[in-house]
């Protein structure tokens, strides 16, 4: 435990000293909010395979199977609440020492635990589109209805970014350009093997930015480029770094 204390009043240094902080974050830190990630045994993805149930070509080729998973994982995401890492970096952002986090989850929690400056690097599924004809609707408008459908007769899709489908064009460039300028980047709860997510790090480091990961495991960024990794719980790890942090402005 010494040493992740050591660990943890490091990466407050760099956070306390740098004047732009940005995170990237992934499914790992909702896991402690009920939401399974995709390692997680026996959860969601164990009995949904996500290279059959998650890419672009799955949904166009049998929408009402994908809508399955899809009403399964509302059904989780509608219950969870946001956890004490989420609410710790919604409280980072407050005290001026986040400026933004860049998130691959779909689930809100991030600013349900107060943060503001969230970019939704896979989308989010408040509305819903038709592959066919385009039409949009806000999701509130067919809830309850699985598989929900359009006007024209066909399934809708949740604007979430499936495996396959490209990045909304403005997270997209607005990632890159705080990456470009990030002094410091925290990396929680993802295994950073998803394209083009995974660039971020890259970009940052390659820019100058100190990079801060929190994992429960290694990841192959931890032994290359990370340069402090706080191995544990997100949940646990993020509301000791706040404390750090506070510490050195009373
Ligand atoms: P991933 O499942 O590939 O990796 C999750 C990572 O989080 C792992 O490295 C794991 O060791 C770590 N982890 C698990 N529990 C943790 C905890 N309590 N504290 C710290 N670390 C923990 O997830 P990914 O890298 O985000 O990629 C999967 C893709 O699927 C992403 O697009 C993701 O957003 C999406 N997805 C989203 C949700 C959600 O919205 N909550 C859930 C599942 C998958």
């Amino acid at each position: 435990m010494g040493n992740i204390n050591l660990l943890i009043s490091n990466a407050a240094d760099i956070i306390y000293k740098s004047k732009f902080t940005i995170a990237l974050t992934g499914a790992g830190i909702s896991v402690e909010s009920g939401i399974p990630d995709f390692r997680s045994e026996g959860g969601l993805w164990s009995r949904f395979d996500p290279s059959e149930y998650a890419t672009i070509e799955a949904f166009r080729q049998d929408p009402e199977k994908v809508w399955k998973m899809l009403k399964e994982m509302d059904e989780i995401v509608s219950g969870a609440r946001p956890n004490s890492a989420h609410i710790a970096m919604g409280e980072m952002e407050k005290m001026g020492f986040l400026h933004y986090i860049i998130t691959q989850n779909i689930d809100n929690l991030h600013q349900e635990g107060g943060a503001k400056n969230v970019i939704e690097y896979h989308g989010n599924s408040s509305t819903l589109s038709c592959l066919w004809c385009g039409r949009r609707y806000r999701s509130i408008e067919k809830k309850g209805e699985y598989p929900p459908k359009c006007h024209c007769g066909r399934v809708l899709k949740p604007d979430v970014v499936f495996f396959g489908e490209p990045i909304p064009v403005d997270a997209l460039h607005k990632s890159y350009e705080l990456a470009s300028k990030a002094e410091a980047l925290m990396i929680v709860g993802t295994s950073a093997v998803v394209s083009p997510a995974n660039s971020i790090p890259v970009i940052a480091k390659q820019n100058g930015a100190k990079l801060i990961e929190i994992n429960l495991e290694n990841t192959h960024l931890t032994n290359s480029i990370t340069d402090i990794f706080l191995k544990g719980r997100a949940g646990e790890i993020l509301p000791a770094l706040l404390k750090e942090l506070k510490s050195r402005i009373h």
